[in-house]
């Protein structure tokens, strides 16, 4: 099964991904991930990136479908994946289809967690007091969430289009929001 999930920072989309993928027996790839690694290993797609992930920004589309396309065509992909964090703008949608396209891979489903901007906000809070972050974080935090619905918000549509897109209500505990995505791919 080939998978793309969609949702806000702090949506639960990151660890839905990996339960989701476990369960699935198919491969979890996190663009968040491997910029992570990239930073720590100072590579030069590091290097770049980590300007903007400190300021919550994306990371330009070019280094990001570039890191893609090295994934789709070593045949990474070809048990099964969830793609969690990418695309996350039109351009990387359109660029991820066309090399789909170039490669006989076809999307089943855009899984999208919503949730809304008041729970999101809440639960930055929540985390921040929690953890004793400082208020740059949350402001950072408070940026992703901008980013995303501005910037990422609208392949929403372009899944809806395409009628690959299923919606799932996010403002839940973690178990009835898996066993919600579980259901929805009539697994
Ligand atoms: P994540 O762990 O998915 O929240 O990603 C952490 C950060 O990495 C984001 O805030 C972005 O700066 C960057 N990033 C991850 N995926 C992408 C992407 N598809 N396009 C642009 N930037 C990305």
């Amino acid at each position: 099964m080939n998978l793309v999930f969609l949702g806000p920072p702090g949506s639960g989309k990151g660890t839905q991904a990996i339960r989701v993928a476990e369960k699935l027996n198919i491969v979890h790839l996190s663009t968040g991930d491997m910029l992570r690694e990239a930073v720590k290993n100072g590579t030069e797609l590091g290097k770049k990136a980590e300007v903007f992930m400190k300021m919550g920004e994306l990371v330009p589309d070019k280094l990001i479908i570039g890191m893609i396309e090295d994934k789709v065509t070593s045949g990474d992909l070809s048990k099964g994946f969830i793609l969690d964090g990418f695309p996350r703008t039109i351009p990387q949608a359109e660029s991820l289809k066309q090399m789909f396209g170039n490669n006989n891979i076809a999307l089943d489903k855009a899984v999208l967690l919503a949730v809304s901007d008041e729970e999101i906000i809440k639960r930055i809070k929540g985390r921040a007091e929690q953890e004793g972050r400082a208020d740059d974080t949350e402001g950072v935090a408070r940026n992703r969430l901008d980013v995303y619905r501005k910037q990422t918000e609208p392949i929403v549509d372009f899944y809806r289009k395409e009628s690959i897109l299923t919606e799932v209500r996010g403002e839940d505990t973690m178990d009835n929001v898996f066993n919600a995505i579980i259901e929805t791919l009539g697994k």
